[in-house]
């Protein structure tokens, strides 16, 4: 991630390689104007434009603020993931509704990651129906499966690695190998990842969401979500978001900006939740009343070498059992007192849910939807904050005691 910049002697832009971190701060204006010399558009509001255009824009004479601070913002990120252009949205699920509705047609088919009971989950099952297309359920995990789902009319495979609430990782060069073979469109959900740790367009995908209310903000602040891909589906999303090619989508100003300040900490804020779960993770692996941990740089997850291939670090996210039932689990929970009880994630407080929380806080019922893993009720769901990971481990310790 550190890059020798300053000695780069190199004048021309191309040789100009900055870094991640760098380019989080900085990066939004060369992004833009180097993109729109190369495509003749500007892919942070997706807008047919020429240079002159772009340069005004950049420059600040945009007159809507609002424009201008949803442009930035997807400025930096369709250049942190490597995109050729992004949208942005009042929220994740709105992105998403969005990019399905763009992708398919009636009758078409989706092929999605088994996961849990999520938002997610919720949206598929209930706004794919409803625009009569069809969804399959495959655990992307155990690749083979792929084939088996596919039919005449399946256009979109939809990934989520790593996966919430069980961090399951799935291997996105081999699923985009064989999804291309079969022309579909390869979406990666990289929430819980971010552009720091991983950057799915460079293993193969066509597309990454994101929900920005998670680490890309990090402060728990502010909702929005956004895909970032090749242009012309971003193109083609914006079309049908908004009924012509040229209208804006987007957040309110204050939103923009609170996320674009978050993403100036992400580099920082991803090393930190990485190093302190890893380490979090290991010792919970060896506290007598804890049945199974999952993250994805343990040596016990199953896919841990996908995992290193294609993250630089594990992130900030933790799921546990523990030997005792439901009701012992739920005491532990309650007796924590530096993790707030909360669904969200990916902020810099520490949070924790169980499978429990994640599926009553769902307005629709999930129970029993192929679309659930058979997780119980006493999956603990640990977001690992930028507090002291002494004394995280000491709360965990603490609530954890007696058993
Ligand atoms: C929160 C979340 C979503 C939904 O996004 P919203 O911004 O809440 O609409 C989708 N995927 C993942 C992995 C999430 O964590």
């Amino acid at each position: 991630m550190t890059k020798n910049v300053l000695n780069d002697d190199d004048g021309d832009e191309a040789g100009f390689d900055l870094g991640f971190a760098t380019r989080a701060i900085r990066g939004d204006r060369e992004t833009m104007l180097a993109s729109a010399r190369m495509h003749g558009a500007n892919p942070l509001c997706g807008r047919l434009i020429d240079d002159q255009d772009c340069i005004r824009s950049s420059s600040g004479k945009q007159d809507n603020p609002s424009i201008a601070a949803n442009a930035g913002l997807a400025a930096s990120l369709t250049g942190l993931e490597g995109a050729e252009a992004g949208l942005i949205f009042g929220s994740g699920l709105a992105a998403l509704t969005a990019l399905f509705r763009a992708t398919t047609s009636p009758g078409d088919r989706v092929l999605v990651q088994k996961s849990a009971c999520t938002a997610t989950s919720e949206l598929i099952q209930a706004t794919l129906a409803s625009i009569g297309v069809d969804m399959a359920v495959v655990d992307f995990a155990a690749g083979h499966n792929l084939r088996d789902a596919l039919n005449g009319r399946t256009r979109v495979i939809y990934l989520e690695t790593p996966s919430n609430p069980l961090n399951s990782i799935v291997d996105i060069t081999a699923v985009s190998v064989q999804a291309h073979g079969h022309g579909l469109v390869v979406a990666v959900d990289n929430t819980f990842a971010s552009p720091v740790l991983q950057r799915p367009i460079e293993h193969g995908a066509d597309v990454v969401f994101h929900s920005f209310a998670k680490y890309i903000n990090g402060h728990g602040d502010a909702m929005g979500g956004g895909i970032f891909g090749g242009r012309e589906l971003i193109l083609r999303t914006q079309a049908v978001a908004t009924g012509a090619a040229n209208r804006q989508t987007g957040l309110n100003v204050d939103a923009a900006h609170l996320i674009q300040r978050g993403l100036k900490t992400l580099a920082l804020r991803m090393e930190k939740h990485s190093l302190s779960a890893h380490a979090i993770a290991l010792t919970l692996e060896s506290h007598p009343a804890v049945k199974w941990v999952r993250y994805p740089f343990l040596a016990s997850h199953p896919d841990a070498a996908t995992a290193k291939r294609q993250m630089s670090a594990g992130s900030g996210m933790i799921a546990f059992g523990l030997k005792a039932g439901d009701t012992v689990t739920r005491q532990v929970v309650e007796r924590l007192r530096l993790f707030t009880a909360s669904v969200s994630a990916g902020e810099v407080g520490s949070l924790v849910c169980t499978s429990a929380d994640l599926s009553s806080a769902r307005h629709i019922s999930l129970q029993g939807s192929e679309l659930c893993e058979t997780l119980g009720q006493d999956v603990v769901r640990l977001s690992i904050g930028l507090e002291d990971a002494e004394d995280l481990v000491e709360d965990l310790w603490g609530a954890l005691s007696g058993l």
